[in-house]
């Protein structure tokens, strides 16, 4: 075997990824018109190909020699890389479009899975891997990248997803044999990544990227031993580029050791989240490969404390030798260019880095670390001046534990049904009604200043009445506004609270065409004035039945915002909490029996090692219930998360004490029911029984049968039957279809429970 030659120098200044979005979302609008068949797949194409473009120049002239490649995608890179890997299962093959329908569905077949990805708010579409997946490399989706790059005369990184990651992130194909896990096709899925890799080579590729964030939660011994043999397989191949391992949302951990010794040239180490490592006395081990320092922050918008990222990166030099720049993770996850965002308070502008500014910051450490002579490196790690404030500060934090409502669940469930006097099997919604065209078309215009304050809230109103007016004439039992005033859910409350900023084009990618604005938390948080009372009020005018109050739980508000550093996540919470609980009381004073708080991210900042997530998980819980606890037994308490797979947080949302959580469901054909954990459930429950992510209607029929499923382990007095999530990304057309069906099969199981 002839031995691989050393690649040549990895670049002294690097970004993991860079939004895919564009800096005017130009993806998200192609990609809307080409699903709305405004214009066709060449026009979506070529938007891609633009939008590569813009991105690996600007990368190039931010001073980024070498910038990565294919972090670009339509819609997923895990989706990506299983159409790459050719895990298509059988029923998209013949699809017109097979990427899109894995992630969307297709008339006939329902969509993929989809859920976060790790800690953060982007989601991925998990991939099937059977024992029966025949891997095969199926596209050139990276050589042609690399080739497109190279038009315009830049030599590119690719990357991709790790082969242990992408198989930890999939789910065993449905009829799997029990026991069967997708890392058991490991051996498999590195004969292509080998394939792909030499095919790398032989376009005289330099460096790929592989991305194994997996490896950054507690892993077993059988997993840990999978990435030794990956690691060693594709490191021992002879054609290949050279391999740069990128580990990003914490610390390596055990896998460090495991990397250490594989015959990869570079790893990159998240030196935001993971900062432990810098402590390790097996840090030395990485000496003889480039490490990739992720000192840059890439989950945060704040500017990066510059002489702690270069003591950090020159202490790191000094114990493993090589070292270049990089950022802690790919920049997917925050916006593209501060520079956009003129409207801005100038003295929070000072503080904040976006995408593009975080890219600066990156040159500029590489240039002072080449200058910063080696022979002079710090021997101690660097203690970081924000951590050790926070530390301090951990010891004021607001006390979130104690909170709760006046009495137990049954005391409280009994004098609700006095109060509002249900039929069983309740239908509710879960909150949001179509944004229709002309209620964006409003917004724009409150914001452009073509109509009055007056005008808008004319309009938001006749968008109440016709929600409630649909609901009534359809059947609901608890009906609600349908959130017409609120362009997202976290972002309208932080735009009536004090202590937050909002953006214009801060727009970070959530999953697919989806994005966000995530409000910058960069204050004290308050309420200056009651914030949801006037919609409240109004809707109940409308109608007898009960409308319920909806408002966005503290958990949810801070997960889906940039927040402060300088202050504990659970001083955050606390914060947050106080404000919605003015809320709380300020709606149930207006005489609103039912209240929603939702909570569909209580989940998302689980901390990615068990032995962080109790406490997380305590905080998160006391946050909620301080929001809560001051509502009074009668009044009925709502909460609603976004995820099937509760079995992980059960417990905790048992503890939220809500007298009803409703939940995801549908969407993954009540997979909830077979959950053991839910038959200790104790309260109010209404799995989704309607999925809202998908254009298509279920029948009355497929209805009545998952909420018959439900109540094979669930007493009848406890359950509700609701979509899986909010309504808001669907057509009326669609939502009276649906919800037709949903309260005509309520109906048909109430009557064969004799009710
Ligand atoms: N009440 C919100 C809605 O219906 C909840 C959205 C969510 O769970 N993400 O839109
Ligand atoms: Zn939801």
């Amino acid at each position: 075997m002839t031995a691989r030659p050393r690649p040549k120098a990895f670049p002294a200044a690097t970004v993991l990824g860079y939004p895919r979005i564009g800096p005017r979302r130009e993806l998200k609008r192609a990609l809307e018109s080409y699903w709305n068949g405004r214009t066709g797949r060449d026009d979506l194409a070529a938007t891609g190909r633009e939008l590569r473009a813009a991105t690996w120049r600007r990368l190039r002239d931010l001073g980024v020699e070498t910038p990565p490649s294919n972090t670009f995608s339509l819609y997923d890179h895990v989706l990506d890389t299983a159409v790459l890997l050719g895990a298509v299962p059988e029923r998209y093959r013949d699809a017109e479009d097979v990427t899109f329908a894995m992630a969307r569905g297709t008339d006939g077949v329902a969509p993929l899975r989809m859920t976060k990805w790790f800690d953060t708010n982007y989601h991925y579409i998990v991939p099937e891997v059977g024992a029966g997946t025949v891997f095969e490399l199926a596209g050139d989706k990276p050589l042609r990248e690399v080739a497109e790059a190279r038009e315009l005369g830049i030599e590119t990184r690719p990357v991709l997803l790790g082969p242990v990651t992408f198989l930890l992130l999939a789910e065993a194909a449905p009829g799997s044999p029990a026991g069967f896990t997708p890392l058991h096709r490991l051996d498999a899925v590195l004969e292509v990544y080998a394939r792909l890799l030499a095919a790398l080579a032989a376009e005289g590729v330099g460096w790929v990227q592989l991305d194994e964030p997996a490896l950054v939660a507690d892993r077993t011994d059988a997993e840990l031993v999978a990435t030794r043999v990956a690691y060693e397989r594709l490191g021992g191949l002879a054609d290949r580029p050279g391999l740069f391992v990128a580990s990003y949302f914490g610390d390596l951990g055990a896998a460090l050791p495991v990397l250490a010794e594989t015959p990869i040239e570079a790893i990159g180490l998240d030196l935001d989240r993971g900062r432990e490592i810098l402590g390790r006395p097996d840090l030395g081990s990485l000496a003889g490969k480039t490490v990739v320092a992720g000192v840059v922050p890439g989950r945060n918008v704040w500017h990066a404390d510059l002489d702690d990222a270069l003591d950090t990166l020159r202490f790191l030099r000094g114990r493993v030798g090589e070292v270049t720049v990089g950022t802690s993770c790919s920049l997917l996850h925050v916006p593209h260019d501060l520079d956009l965002e003129t409207g801005l308070d100038p003295d929070l502008r000072r503080r904040l880095a976006f995408a593009d500014q975080k890219v600066g910051e990156v040159v500029t450490l590489a240039g002072l670390l080449a200058a910063a002579p080696a022979g002079a490196d710090p021997v101690a790690p660097p203690v970081r001046a924000r951590a050790a404030a926070k530390a301090t500060e951990a010891t004021q934090a607001t006390d979130l534990a104690g909170e709760s409502r006046r009495s137990p669940y049954p005391v409280r469930a009994a004098a609700q049904a006095e109060h509002l006097r249900l039929p069983p099997l309740p239908v509710t919604t879960i909150g949001s009604f179509p944004q229709t065209g002309g209620i964006r078309g409003a917004r724009a215009a409150l914001t452009a200043g073509k109509i009055t304050n007056e005008r808008y809230e004319r309009l938001v109103e006749s968008e109440i009445e016709r929600a409630v007016r649909l609901q009534e004439r359809l059947g609901v039992d608890v009906l609600v506004h349908g959130e017409p005033e609120r362009n997202d859910m976290v972002q309208y409350f932080a735009e009536h609270l004090d202590g937050f900023a909002t953006t214009r084009h801060g727009w970070v990618q959530s999953y697919g065409s989806r994005c966000t604005r995530p409000p910058i938390l960069h204050g004290d948080v308050s309420r200056p004035e009651p914030i949801t009372v006037g919609w409240a009020r109004y809707a109940r005018s409308l109608t007898p039945k009960p409308v319920k109050g909806m408002l966005t739980g503290p958990v949810t508000i801070t997960a889906w915002s940039f927040i402060r550093e300088d202050l504990p996540l659970p001083a955050v919470f606390g914060q947050v909490a106080d404000a919605i609980r003015g809320e709380v009381a300020d709606l149930e004073a207006a005489g609103v029996s039912i209240i929603q708080v939702d909570e569909p991210a209580l989940r998302e900042l689980l901390p990615l090692r068990r032995a962080d997530q109790d406490a997380y998980l305590e905080h998160a819980v006391g946050a909620y219930r301080r929001a809560t606890s001051v509502a009074a037994d009668r009044t009925q308490i709502h909460t609603h998360l976004c995820y099937s797979d509760a079995a992980t947080v059960l417990t905790a949302i048992d503890a939220l004490d809500a007298d009803v959580t409703t939940i995801e469901s549908a969407r993954s054909q009540a997979r909830i029911v077979a959950d053991p954990a839910l038959g200790s459930f104790g309260r109010g429950l209404g799995p989704g029984v309607y999925d809202i992510h998908s254009p298509r209607v279920p029948g009355t029929a497929e209805v009545a049968a998952l909420i018959e499923a439900i109540l094979a382990v669930l007493p009848a007095e406890r359950v509700w039957v609701n979509p899986d999530c909010g309504l808001k990304t669907r057509t009326y057309e669609q939502v009276e279809a649906g919800l037709a069906n949903v309260v005509a099969a309520a109906a048909s199981v109430r009557e064969r429970l004799g009710a």
